[in-house]
């Protein structure tokens, strides 16, 4: 639940699967962000922390988005390939201790959600949704739910988590077995991860998401790949479409913000019933949905 009281010092971090960023926060301002590349081991998360606040006063409050579902204060990947040491680790309980004050915590695509819908409902340009579905396409897919102004956590914190659901369009490389123990997951296809893995396996040689996009510019086969993740969103999309009916489904994530992706998933979406479309737009907070967002949450 989000706590009624102002804050001086708030320490607000977003942990993904690639990195992990940090805010220092006063008054709701942030005065200064910072960001490290994310650990493989607790050992070195723990140390990454400490270098992003060196320097920075102490926190009255720290509230983490955290890639994965908390549950009693640990947390645990869906995907057990994306952060293998996420696997109920005691990350409440960790940075309590290291910062003697409370912590909340909430999964990073719910907390992007409510960024991403806060600042359509306090922008005066757009007209605000009721309801939201961001997408983040990053190291795996998350995602969050906002339905009737309200951020949907879910029984087991994992509402909005369309990352692992099911679409009928394949990886290229066929690798469809998701490290959650399902099949043909959307996160296969459409993550950085799922495209260095594709692009890699297509080229021969390793290649990351970013080099891939790069690539995409000149080269058809690469394209393709980028296309049919593209396509796979938009079967997501429309899948969600269909049960939901949102107002607005917002795409995030570094794979999402990448150059023409949000274009290719429109033009994607553009082919299916119009019952099955909904307009679909970049996070204006862009990186910093998720640190926006817990931010807000944990003082609102
Ligand atoms: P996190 O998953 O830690 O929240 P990001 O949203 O930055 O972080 O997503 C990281 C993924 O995005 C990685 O797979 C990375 O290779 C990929 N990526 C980063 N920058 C780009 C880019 N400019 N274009 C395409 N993919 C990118
Ligand atoms: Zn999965």
């Amino acid at each position: 639940m989000p706590i009624n009281k102002p804050i001086d010092m708030l320490l607000a971090i977003d942990v993904g699967g690639t990195k992990i960023a940090a805010a220092w926060v006063s008054k709701g301002q942030i005065i200064e962000r910072r960001q490290q590349p994310m650990a493989t081991d607790p050992a070195g998360f723990l140390e990454a922390i400490n270098q992003l606040v060196l320097g920075w006063p102490a926190p009255e409050r720290v509230a983490v988005a955290a890639t994965g579902y908390i549950d009693g204060g640990k947390v645990y990947s869906v995907n057990q390939h994306i952060i293998e040491f996420w696997d109920g680790f005691p990350l409440g309980r960790h940075l309590n201790t290291r910062f003697a004050c409370p912590v909340v915590l909430m999964n990073d695509g719910q907390a992007a959600a409510w960024g991403e819908y806060l600042i359509r409902k306090t922008s005066t340009s757009s007209i605000a949704p009721e309801s939201l579905l961001f997408i983040t396409l990053s190291t795996g897919v998350g995602g969050g739910l906002v339905l009737h102004q309200q951020l949907r956590i879910g029984r087991q914190g994992l509402a909005g988590h369309v990352g692992h659901t099911t679409i009928s369009r394949g990886p290229v490389d066929g690798d469809v077995q998701c490290g959650c123990g399902r099949c043909d997951c959307l996160e296969k296809v459409a993550s950085g991860t799922a495209l260095a893995r594709q692009a890699s396996a297509v080229f021969g040689r390793r290649i990351d998401s970013k080099e891939l996009f790069t690539m995409a510019q000149t080269n058809p086969e690469a394209e393709a790949i980028i296309d049919n993740a593209a396509m796979a969103v938009a079967e997501a999309i429309s899948n969600f479409q269909m049960m939901l009916d949102v107002d607005e489904v917002v795409i995030g994530g570094s794979v999402g913000l990448a150059d023409g992706m949000l274009q290719r998933i429109r033009q994607a979406l553009a082919q299916a019933p119009s019952l099955a479309q909904v307009p679909v737009t970049a996070a204006l907070l862009g990186a910093d949905a998720g640190l926006a967002g817990i931010m807000q949450w944990s003082q609102d």
